[in-house]
């Protein structure tokens, strides 16, 4: 089963993805993790993607539709993956189609999770992640137990470069702009579902089993 997850920055789409995967016994695929894994490894790439995104801009699709083609190629997205954060250009949307039709394989389901913009701020400005797992908190809705601990491995927690607010307002128009098309772009090949994302974790992730399977 393939499955993209889009939805605006802070809508729960790396909680859902991690979760569904595990329900699901498929791959999460994050572009944003991969991007920021190339940091930390001091890669060529995740160096030119930096500047990019700590302003909340894409990085330009030639960059990241090359590094999604040889993630989904590794032998774990057999059985098929759920992406997070690809596509968000049409332009990607359209290079996936044409890599995926290449080995006679489609994309399943499309979810699009909606969260209003006052949400998505209020969520973005307290999130802290763990560094080793990437497990979401947020200081408010969903704190550690221990202070700048991680719950489930003791990772340390640290809040993201495009966490604070100028990064976060660019990033929610950037959504707006360039990948509110892709809503249009798969309700037209009918395999869009719409899920409300501010219902509780738990809720999100019913909602979401239930329109992809
Ligand atoms: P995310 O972790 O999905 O919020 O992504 C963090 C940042 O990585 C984004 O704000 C972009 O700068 C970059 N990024 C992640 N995925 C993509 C993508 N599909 N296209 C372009 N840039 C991306």
């Amino acid at each position: 089963m393939r499955i993209i997850l889009l939805g605006p920055p802070g809508a729960g789409k790396g909680t859902q993805a991690k979760s569904m995967s595990e329900s699901l016994g498929i791959v999460h695929i994050s572009s944003g993790d991969l991007l920021r894994d190339h940091q930390a490894r001091g890669t060529e790439l995740g160096s030119t993607a930096r500047s990019y995104m700590q302003q909340g801009l894409l990085v330009p699709d030639e960059l990241i539709i090359g590094m999604i083609q040889e993630r989904i190629k590794l032998s774990d997205a057999e059985k098929g993956y759920v992406l997070d954060g690809f596509p968000r250009t049409v332009e990607q949307a359209g290079a996936l189609e044409a890599a995926l039709e290449k080995q006679g394989e489609t994309i399943d389901r499309v979810a699009n999770i909606r969260v209003s913009e006052e949400e998505l701020i209020m969520r973005l400005g307290g999130r802290w992640i763990c560094r080793h797992c990437q497990r979401p908190y947020h200081e408010v809705n969903a704190a550690p137990r221990k202070h700048g601990e991680c719950d489930d491995c003791e990772g340390e927690l640290y809040q993201r470069e495009d966490d604070v607010p100028e990064a976060v307002s660019k990033r929610i128009k950037v959504f707006a702009e360039q990948t509110v098309p892709l809503i249009g772009y798969y309700n037209g090949k009918g395999n869009l579902v719409e899920v409300d994302g501010e219902g509780s974790i738990e809720d999100v992730r019913e909602s979401l089993l239930s329109a992809v399977s």
